[in-house]
């Protein structure tokens, strides 16, 4: 490895690194035409509120490469947001996610449903993202009220007027929001006050352990308590045992999003009743994410 080369050493790249570099190079080239290609997916998990019942689902997204098979946006995401690929890739999400809500809309049984999907910090701050997001629920013609926008703490660090000044634009349009991977970010306490969110999701590294260490059980209820002041709903997400969606039920989280409950999937494989509660236990889970 380069770095282990030592000071004072012109070096080149070792073949490790060169071959790293080659294959960032091939990751992005092959990612630049994941899009007009239409390898990109959406997939659906379930989220359920304090009966039972679903209440919605979170968009997730997911790379189907035709050599590889199904990419985990964790392998991807980062690269495109540093390439800006993820501006071209967040606006089909958004079109997507409309034309999804749409067809809910169409059918009795999901007419209720909520949609939530993931917005990077680039996507939320270029200067015409609430024009984006107006004119794609205008080509739709989904109704705004069901779309929520999961923001991370990271958009809320560079100018916070600017993003609830932002957010208020397009909570005009009916869009809500929901504040993902609370905790795990930078944000002060303060914000949280000031920020027009609309449900807080407490992230899955808290829900974890929550049966078994008494800080993260701690750390929980604290956010069930404060969020539940601020008027927020809190969705838990990671649920994957019986024993942490009790303790969230009998701590008084709103609603649940986890394994347990449903993994994400194609939309093709949602059964369409949802006031069946357990109706997505016995669904086939997802493809295996593949690991580069
Ligand atoms: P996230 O928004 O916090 O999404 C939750 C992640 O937890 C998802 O991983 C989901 O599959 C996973 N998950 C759900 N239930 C459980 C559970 O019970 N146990 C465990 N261990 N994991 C669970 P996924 O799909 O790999 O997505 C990872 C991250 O990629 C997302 O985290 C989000 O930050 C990002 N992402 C996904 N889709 C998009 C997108 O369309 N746009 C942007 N900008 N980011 C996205
Ligand atoms: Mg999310
Ligand atoms: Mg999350
Ligand atoms: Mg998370």
């Amino acid at each position: 490895q380069a770095k282990d080369a030592g000071r004072n050493t012109t070096r080149f790249f070792s073949p490790a690194m060169q071959m790293a570099i080659e294959s960032r190079m091939a990751l992005e080239a092959a990612l630049r035409q994941a899009l007009p290609r239409d390898e990109l997916r959406l997939h659906y998990q379930p989220q359920f509120d304090q009966n039972g019942r679903c209440i919605g689902a979170e968009a997730l997204l997911r790379w189907q490469r035709p050599d590889l098979g199904l990419i985990s946006p964790i392998q991807f995401i980062p690269l495109a947001e540093e390439t800006g690929l993820i501006l071209p890739i967040g606006r089909w999400v958004v079109d997507t996610a409309g034309a999804q809500l749409k067809a809910w809309e169409a059918q009795p049984a999901t007419r209720s449903l909520q949609l939530a999907i993931n917005v990077s910090a680039r996507q939320f701050h270029q200067p015409d993202f609430v024009a984006q997001v107006r004119d794609s629920l205008e080509r739709s013609g989904a109704n705004p009220a069901r779309l929520k926008l999961e923001l991370t703490e990271s958009v809320v660090l560079e100018n916070a007027d600017l993003v609830i000044e932002r957010m208020q634009e397009l909570r005009a349009l009916g869009v809500g929001f929901s504040m993902d991977d609370f905790g795990t970010g930078y944000s002060s306490l303060s914000y949280l006050k000031r920020l027009p969110l609309d449900q807080l999701k407490i992230d899955k590294s808290f829900v974890r352990d929550i049966t078994t260490d008494p800080n993260d059980a701690a750390i929980v209820r604290a956010i069930l308590a404060m969020s539940h002041s601020l008027g927020l709903q809190v969705l838990a997400e990671g649920v994957e045992t019986e024993e942490q969606q009790i303790f969230l039920r009998e701590n008084g989280c709103d609603a649940f999003q986890g394994y347990l409950f449903g993994r994400p999937i194609p939309i093709g494989k949602w059964p369409l009743d949802p006031n069946q509660s357990a109706f997505v236990q016995t669904i086939a889970s997802e493809d295996r994410l593949r690991s580069a």
